[in-house]
């Protein structure tokens, strides 16, 4: 029989939502307590898989490759030969890709954090409904959520200066 559409799969002391800073959010202070961990994207937030760190590692080979232009105006002659994109993204994100696996993993199997891989959205300041990335949809409840998304922080900094960003809700 098909459960009542007001009650929950789950009930959880603090539900995240997003796994950049909100992964690193969840340490020991949450020892004790049931973790729901949602995620819509790659485990890790954009810092790891397309912000700051792949940014970053692009630096070194672009500023290889504007060497002789740079070299050129200190009289030494040297010559680009080449580059090799699909060598450089792969060395990028030959690094960052494991990280983030390692990342999810680490989280999948830890006895107090259950990870959700799927779209989450809330339907009242309790539940949240996630539209699963493996199908289906599921609903959870939290006493607390802490939306970890650099979007949602500027929204909230125009909307409300003084909010915290871990709300009780109830
Ligand atoms: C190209 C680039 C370079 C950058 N370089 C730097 C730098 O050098 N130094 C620096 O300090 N900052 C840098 N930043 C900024 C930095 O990446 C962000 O400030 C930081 O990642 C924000 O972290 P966050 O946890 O708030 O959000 P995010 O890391 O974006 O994490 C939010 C997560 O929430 C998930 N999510 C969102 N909505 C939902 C939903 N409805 N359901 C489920 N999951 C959801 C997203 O998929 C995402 O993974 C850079 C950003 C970019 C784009």
């Amino acid at each position: 029989m098909d459960k009542p559409q007001d009650v929950a799969d789950d009930h959880f002391d603090l539900a995240v939502i997003g796994s950049g800073t909100g992964n690193s959010l969840i340490d020991e202070r949450f020892a004790g307590m049931r973790v729901a961990l949602i995620e819509r994207g790659i485990f890790g937030g954009t810092c790891l898989n397309n912000g700051c760190i792949p940014t970053k590692m692009f630096v070194a080979p672009a500023d290889y490759a504007i060497a002789p232009v740079e070299a050129r105006r200190l009289g030494v002659d040297l010559q680009l030969r080449g580059v090799h994109f699909d060598r450089i993204r792969d060395r990028v994100f030959g690094r960052i890709d494991p990280i983030a696996e390692d990342g999810l993993r680490w989280r999948q199997v830890s006895d107090h954090v259950t990870v959700f891989e799927g779209v989450a959205s809330f339907d009242d300041p309790h539940t949240v409904s996630i539209n699963l990335h493996s199908g289906g949809r599921t609903r959870i409840t939290a006493d607390r959520f802490g939306v970890a998304h650099c979007f949602w922080r500027r929204l909230k900094k125009r909307m409300e200066p003084r909010s915290m960003r871990i709300r009780n809700t109830r």
